[in-house]
């Protein structure tokens, strides 16, 4: 196995592929491959329940809120939520923390009125804004946020508490530590970092929030999803088989606390060397602002960080370069990358310093 730091499409469990391997063919005996089966079959319909109960587990999600399932990536949801939330009356706040952020609030300008709830934009988004600097307008439909800047490196650490519907862009985070699902009302995720393969959005929504005002498109409506378990047309079936195994290995892992204590773990590692290198490695992140999930650092020219990159390369080490926008390094150590790979990113880092 490759020693994979790709941002997503990302590392899956070894585990997982194993499974899906072994049931390629012959998925439950029934002498067909998962996406071989129709969508409206006892065998499916089993799988698509299973992902929808293992979430609702692992994530200890309550009756009031739907788990649906869609295609489009995070990136339509930037459109649809506000579609669905915002209403001639009211304002979506976003706060700004990295390229995401700002793509979900131009979709937004689109469809309706939004403000700048708050931003480190200007900052060169080091950091998550402290929540006291948060300020929604009186008029706010929702506050939408990132929880984890999979460009930048950044991660909320607390979450906002306010009166009005909170959104969070978890496509880079979900399943990485436990949440109090009380902090929210809409979380969405596109599944190609810690769920399974791209293909696959998750949005876990709060029942009130979903109207039908029998204006929106139905594939736009989280109505059409809600009221039919997400099987309104076909839905993506070997992605969610895939994300049902995901889920199954979480589980078998010891859950979320137990991906939580491994994940600081593995960040810790990246972020010991950085802060040991005295400048040498200098990460992109504040310190109470550092992702578990996406390390992001440059080095002190861009020669050298070319080299870096080269060197890492030739020792077999997968998606290091930082994303095309920013350059410099980046190291996404996800649910799925093994702590021994972590290990041995780091102590290649070591003696990359010592060398150079
Ligand atoms: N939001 C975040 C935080 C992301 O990291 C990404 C992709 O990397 C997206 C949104 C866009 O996701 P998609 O490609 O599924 O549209």
């Amino acid at each position: 196995r490759a020693l994979n730091f790709n941002a997503g499409p990302a590392a899956l469990p070894q585990a997982v592929l194993e499974k899906a391997e072994k049931n390629w063919l012959n998925f439950n005996n029934s002498g067909m491959a998962i996406m071989e089966l129709s969508h409206r079959s006892k065998e499916y319909e089993a799988v698509h329940n299973q992902a929808i109960t293992s979430l609702r587990k692992l994530l200890s999600i309550s009756d009031d809120f739907e788990v649906i399932f869609l295609q489009g990536g995070a990136s339509l949801q930037f459109s649809m939520i506000p579609m669905n939330l915002l209403s001639e009356e009211s304002t979506a706040n976003y706060v700004l923390t990295g390229s995401w952020s700002d793509k979900a609030l131009k979709e937004a300008n689109k469809i309706g009125k939004t403000a700048v709830a708050a931003s480190t934009k200007e900052g060169g988004y080091h950091s998550i804004p402290n929540l006291s600097d948060i300020k929604v307008t009186e008029d706010a439909a929702y506050l939408h946020i990132t929880s984890n800047n999979t460009i930048y490196g950044t991660q909320w650490h607390q979450f906002p508490d306010v009166a009005i519907p909170v959104v969070a862009d978890m496509s880079s985070d979900i399943l990485s530590r436990p949440l109090n699902m009380d902090q929210f009302d809409l979380i969405y995720a596109g599944a190609q970092k810690n769920l399974g393969p791209s293909g696959v959005t998750v949005v876990i929504i709060r029942k009130e929030l979903i109207k039908d005002n029998g204006k929106l498109p139905t594939m736009l409506n989280y109505h059409t999803y809600s009221s039919n378990n997400s099987l309104y047309n076909t839905p993506p079936t070997l992605a969610i088989y895939l994300l049902s195994l995901v889920l199954e290995w979480v589980e078998e892992t010891g859950g979320l606390e137990a991906i939580q204590k491994e994940n600081t773990e593995k960040a810790h590692a990246l972020y010991a060397e950085i802060d040991e290198s005295n400048g040498f490695y200098i990460g992109h992140a504040e310190k109470n602002s550092r992702s578990q999930m996406n390390v992001t650092f440059n080095l002190a020219s861009e020669q050298l960080s070319a080299k870096f990159l080269a060197e890492a390369k030739h020792a077999g080490f997968v998606g290091l370069n930082g994303h095309r926008s920013v350059g410099g390094c980046r190291a996404s150590i996800y649910n799925a990358v093994p702590k021994e790979h972590v290990h041995e990113l780091a102590s290649f880092m070591k003696n990359f310093r010592l060398n150079n």
